[in-house]
């Protein structure tokens, strides 16, 4: 069977090796100049680095299958990360339990309240219950107004804007409980990367597709998805169109309905429903540490970013690199800013977390952008999502909103992908 893929990201990447490996013939359609999507890297001031910032996580099962069939399970490296809070002025432990009795601003109650949010959240398996409500009433529940107006309220209204009231719950309990299972001990988070960044899962796996005699295109956007008599019939692209038995997309959801015209309105009404946050990254090279977290959490008036990603930290394979996310809803005025309105925002941050820090540390500053960066999961979000085989024969569509209510991540790109390959190859 011949089958096209649409997106060269880990989602697109998995699906392709999955039909190889069940004896298909794939073509992959990449519209970037490189493959990972999200994950991708670029070179910056010397250095190999992913555009935005990636942590692995115990629970990654299915990216370590991948790994070990790829044969680079050994590029696998964890290290005990530390997780901090910038608030009232001052860098303070975050992320176990002695640092939680020492915040301040909190009462013991409301500290134990959270002590027992966390820990639950990482018991937890099933979240039927929870698809259903919103993350803040929920919140609220377990640790009470003020510890959610503390701990909560900032980084929710830097990250989701007015979608804030209306987040599913189950959604953010998964994001809880992926970082909060990541731990050597209930003292120590412990987090994972790839000796050479997410490129070295990306080349490997793209290596082993064109060893099997897949097809990758790079630059080649898909502009339609054609259909004829109520199944797929190929794709056109700048290169022109290609008969294909098969098509898969997993380019992200708001891009589906223009590719597609063909879909039925209300199909296309539910891709076109989905809401998304753009992120616009900072990412500075650095002469020496700005501190000594990974993770570290803002919540500061003078500050509009929810926290720094000081990647060395995790990974201290190249200089001191550290990530400055702005999430912001890609219809607001300020995603429309250049870039230096972002880069001189962040040169401020710094000093202010770290005073001692000159401004001839900076070696190197620059903002990346991805307009569909992270979709807006409400309560009951997957009943919204057209169903994967939007009943077109032929044709199976999913980006990373299909794994709700787990947050997007390579892991479970990958997992989709491979789900996606046995799907169009009737296997599953
Ligand atoms: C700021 C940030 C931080 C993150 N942190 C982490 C983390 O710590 N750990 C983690 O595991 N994950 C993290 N992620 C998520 C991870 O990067 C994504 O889950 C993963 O890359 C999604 O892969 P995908 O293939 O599903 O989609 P994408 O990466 O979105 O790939 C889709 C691809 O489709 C291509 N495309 C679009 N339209 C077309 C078209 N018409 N024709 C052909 N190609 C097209 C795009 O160029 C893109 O390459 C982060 C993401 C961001 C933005």
């Amino acid at each position: 069977m011949k089958v096209a893929v649409i997106g060269g990201g880990p989602m697109g990447l998995a699906a392709a090796y999955e039909l190889l490996a069940r004896g298909h013939s794939v073509t992959l359609y990449e519209a970037d100049d490189r493959l990972g999507g999200m994950s991708a890297s670029f070179m910056f001031d010397g250095i190999r680095i992913e555009r935005y910032y990636h942590f692995i996580c115990k629970s990654d099962q299915p990216l370590f299958d991948m790994l070990e069939e790829l044969g680079i399970a050994d590029t696998l490296r964890w290290r005990v990360t530390r997780m901090g809070y910038y608030y009232l002025g001052k860098i303070r432990d975050w992320g176990e339990p002695i640092a939680l009795l020492k915040f301040p601003g909190l009462g013991l109650v409301s500290k134990i309240r959270y002590g027992l949010l966390a820990f639950t959240s990482t018991k937890r398996r099933d979240w039927t219950k929870l698809d259903s409500i919103d993350a803040v009433t929920w919140l609220k529940k377990w640790v009470g107004d003020r510890a959610y107006e503390v701990l909560w309220h900032p980084l929710f209204d830097l990250k989701f804007y007015h979608y804030t009231p209306n987040l599913s719950a189950a959604w953010i309990w998964s994001r809880l409980r992926r970082v909060g299972t990541s731990r050597r001990n209930i003292f120590q988070e412990e987090m994972g990367y790839l000796e050479g960044g997410s490129d070295t899962f990306l080349e490997r796996i793209a290596q082993v597709i064109q060893e099997k005699g897949g097809v990758i295109h790079l630059r080649r956007r898909v502009e339609e998805v054609l259909i004829e008599d109520g199944r797929v019939s190929g794709v056109r692209t700048s290169g022109g169109s290609e008969h294909y038995d098969r098509v898969i997309s997993t380019i992200p959801m708001p891009y589906v309905s223009k590719m597609i015209p063909a879909l039925p309105e209300g199909t296309r009404a539910g891709y076109d429903s989905v809401n998304n946050i753009a992120v616009v990254c900072v990412l500075v090279h650095l002469e020496q540490p700005l501190t000594r977290y990974f993770w570290l959490n803002i919540s500061d008036p003078e500050i509009d970013i929810p926290g720094f990603i000081e990647y060395s930290n995790l990974n201290p394979g190249g200089g001191h690199i550290v990530y400055a996310p702005f999430y912001i809803p890609g219809e607001h005025p300020d995603y429309q800013r250049e870039d230096g309105f972002f880069i001189d925002k962040v040169r401020r941050y710094l000093r202010a977390v770290n005073p001692d820090l000159p401004d001839s540390a900076i070696l190197k500053i620059a903002a990346g952008r991805y307009r569909y960066a992270q979709p807006i999961c409400e309560p009951e979000f997957a009943k919204r999502l057209p169903p994967i085989s939007p009943g077109i024969d032929g044709l199976f569509v999913a980006d990373t909103c299909y794994y709700y209510p787990e947050d997007r991540s390579i892991s479970e790109s990958v997992q989709l992908g491979r789900k996606l390959a046995r799907m169009a190859a009737g296997d599953g």
